[in-house]
C-alpha cells in the first residue's frame, strides 16, 4: 500500500489562487459551504470531519524535498480522520504484523479522500491542496486539535478522538473556500489521563511517561520519548512498527 500514496502527490493540488468558476452556485455562504464539505467528507468515507482556520504556526516552515521556505497560504482547512478499524485492532497485539498494515490502509484511504476533496474545491474555482502522509506541508496534530477532533493525551504526540481514541489517521485539505469553522473540544481527557496511565504501562519500551505534563517547546504536554519509540518501531523483528498504546 505504501508506494501507492506518493503516486497521488502530483494530484495533491496547488497553493496558487484560482478564479471562481461559478460551478456550485453562490459560494459566499461559509456555513452552507461547510455543511456541503462535511457531507462530502462523510460520503467519500471519512469517519470524522472538522474544519478550522489556519494560523501561521500550523504549517511546515520548509519544503521537505527542496528545503525552500513555505509561505503561509490558504485561510481554511478541512481535517478528516480515518478509523483504522476496531475489528482489525482487536485481531492484533498492537505490535505484530497487523500494526503497520492497518495504519497504511487508513493512510491510503485518507490520501484518496483527501485528493478528491481538494479536487472538488478546485473545480469550484478555489485554490486547494491535499496534505496526506506523503509530502504534506502541514503538521497534522494542531489541525486535528483546532478542528475539534480530539484532545492531546498522555501518549504525547497523539490526539485522541472521544469515540475512537488514537485509532485514526488524519488528512488535511487547505483551501481558500470560505468555510464556517468548528471549535476545539474538551471531553475531560486531561484529567482522565492524569489518573489512567494505561498506555504507559502497555508501551513496549517505556517511551510513554508515568509522570506529569512538562513544558516543551512552549507547550504543556506529556512528553513521550520519541527516540525510544522510533527505535522500537524500526527494529521490531517480531512485527511491523508498533501501536500498542493505540490498542490499549
Ligand atoms: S490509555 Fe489512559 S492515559 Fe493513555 S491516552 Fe488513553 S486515557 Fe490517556
Ligand atoms: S507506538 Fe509502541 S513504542 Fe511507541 S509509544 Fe506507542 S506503545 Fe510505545
Amino acid at each position: 500500500m505504501q508506494p501507492l500514496i506518493p503516486h497521488m502527490v502530483p494530484l495533491q493540488g496547488t497553493r496558487e489562487k484560482l478564479q471562481p468558476t461559478g460551478v456550485g452556485g453562490d459560494l459566499a455562504d461559509a456555513r452552507r459551504n461547510a455543511d456541503g464539505i462535511n457531507a462530502l467528507g462523510h460520503y467519500l468515507g471519512a469517519d470524522f470531519v472538522g474544519i478550522c482556520r489556519r494560523e501561521p504556526w500550523m504549517g511546515c516552515s520548509h519544503d521537505e524535498v527542496e528545503g525552500k521556505p513555505i509561505p503561509v497560504y490558504h485561510d481554511y482547512a478541512v481535517v478528516m480522520l480515518i478509523d483504522q478499524g476496531f475489528e482489525t485492532m482487536e485481531g492484533g497485539s498492537g505490535d505484530d504484523w497487523i500494526s503497520a498494515l492497518q495504519s497504511m490502509r487508513a493512510c491510503l484511504r485518507g490520501a484518496e479522500i483527501d485528493g478528491l476533496m481538494a479536487a472538488h474545491c478546485r473545480r469550484m474555482g478555489y485554490s486547494a491542496r491535499a496534505h496526506s502522509n506523503a509530502h504534506s506541508e502541514v503538521i497534522h496534530n494542531p489541525w486535528v486539535l483546532m478542528a475539534g477532533l480530539g484532545e492531546a493525551s498522555r501518549i504525547g504526540d497523539a490526539i485522541l478522538h472521544p469515540f475512537i481514541g488514537p485509532r485514526s489517521k488524519s488528512v488535511v485539505v487547505t483551501s481558500d473556500l470560505p468555510l464556517a469553522v468548528d471549535r476545539p473540544i474538551d471531553f475531560n481527557l486531561q484529567e482522565f489521563c492524569e489518573r489512567c496511565r494505561k498506555c504507559a504501562r502497555e508501551c513496549a519500551c517505556n517511551a510513554i511517561t508515568f509522570g506529569p505534563k512538562v513544558m516543551f517547546n512552549g507547550y504543556e504536554i506529556w512528553k513521550a520519548e520519541v527516540e525510544k519509540c522510533t527505535r522500537y518501531r524500526v527494529t521490531n523483528m517480531k512485527g511491523s512498527a508498533c501501536g500498542r498504546c493505540m490498542k490499549r
